[in-house]
C-alpha cells in the first residue's frame, strides 16, 4: 500500500502543483482547502504525513498543528509546514506549534518530494537538523 500524505493548503495552484509531484512518485494524496477540514480529515483518515500551509483563512496553520499535536491520537504523524513567510522567526514558530520540518515556497519540482520524503516515519527527532528546539 502506498503512503498517505495530506495537504492542507487554500490555494488552488500550490494544491495542484503539490498533489501532481506526489502523485507522480506514487503517493497517494487527499487535500483539505481550511485547517478545521484538515483536522477533520486526519482524525479520519490517519495518513502517514501531513503537509500543512500556514496562510490559511479561519484557522492558521500555527493553530492547526497545535491541535493535532495535541490530540493523542493524531500526534505521532509528522507535519511539514509548507510556507511562504519569509520572515526571521518562522521557523521558531512552526516548530513552537509542533510541526517537525518545513520547507519554503515557492515549490522547486526539483527537490520538493525528496524534502518531503525526510520526514517519513520512522523519523528521529533527536538527531534531525531541522527539530532543534
Ligand atoms: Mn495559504
Amino acid at each position: 500500500m502506498s503512503s498517505s500524505i495530506l495537504l492542507i493548503e487554500d490555494n488552488e495552484e500550490n494544491r495542484y502543483l503539490v498533489t501532481y509531484l506526489l502523485r507522480a512518485r506514487g503517493y497517494e494524496v487527499v487535500h483539505a482547502e481550511s485547517g478545521p477540514r484538515g483536522i477533520e480529515l486526519a482524525s479520519k483518515l490517519r495518513p502517514d504525513l501531513i503537509l500543512l500551509d500556514i496562510q490559511l483563512p479561519g484557522m492558521d496553520g500555527h493553530e492547526v498543528a497545535r491541535r493535532l499535536k495535541s490530540d493523542p491520537e493524531l500526534k505521532a504523524i509528522p507535519i511539514v509546514a509548507v510556507t511562504s513567510y519569509a520572515m526571521v522567526g518562522d521557523r521558531e514558530r512552526v516548530f513552537a506549534a509542533g510541526a517537525e520540518g518545513y520547507i519554503e515556497k515557492p515549490i522547486n519540482p526539483e527537490t520538493f518530494v525528496t524534502e518531503v520524503e525526510r520526514y517519513f516515519p520512522p523519523f528521529d527527532r533527536e538527531t534531525h537538523p531541522c527539530s532543534e528546539r
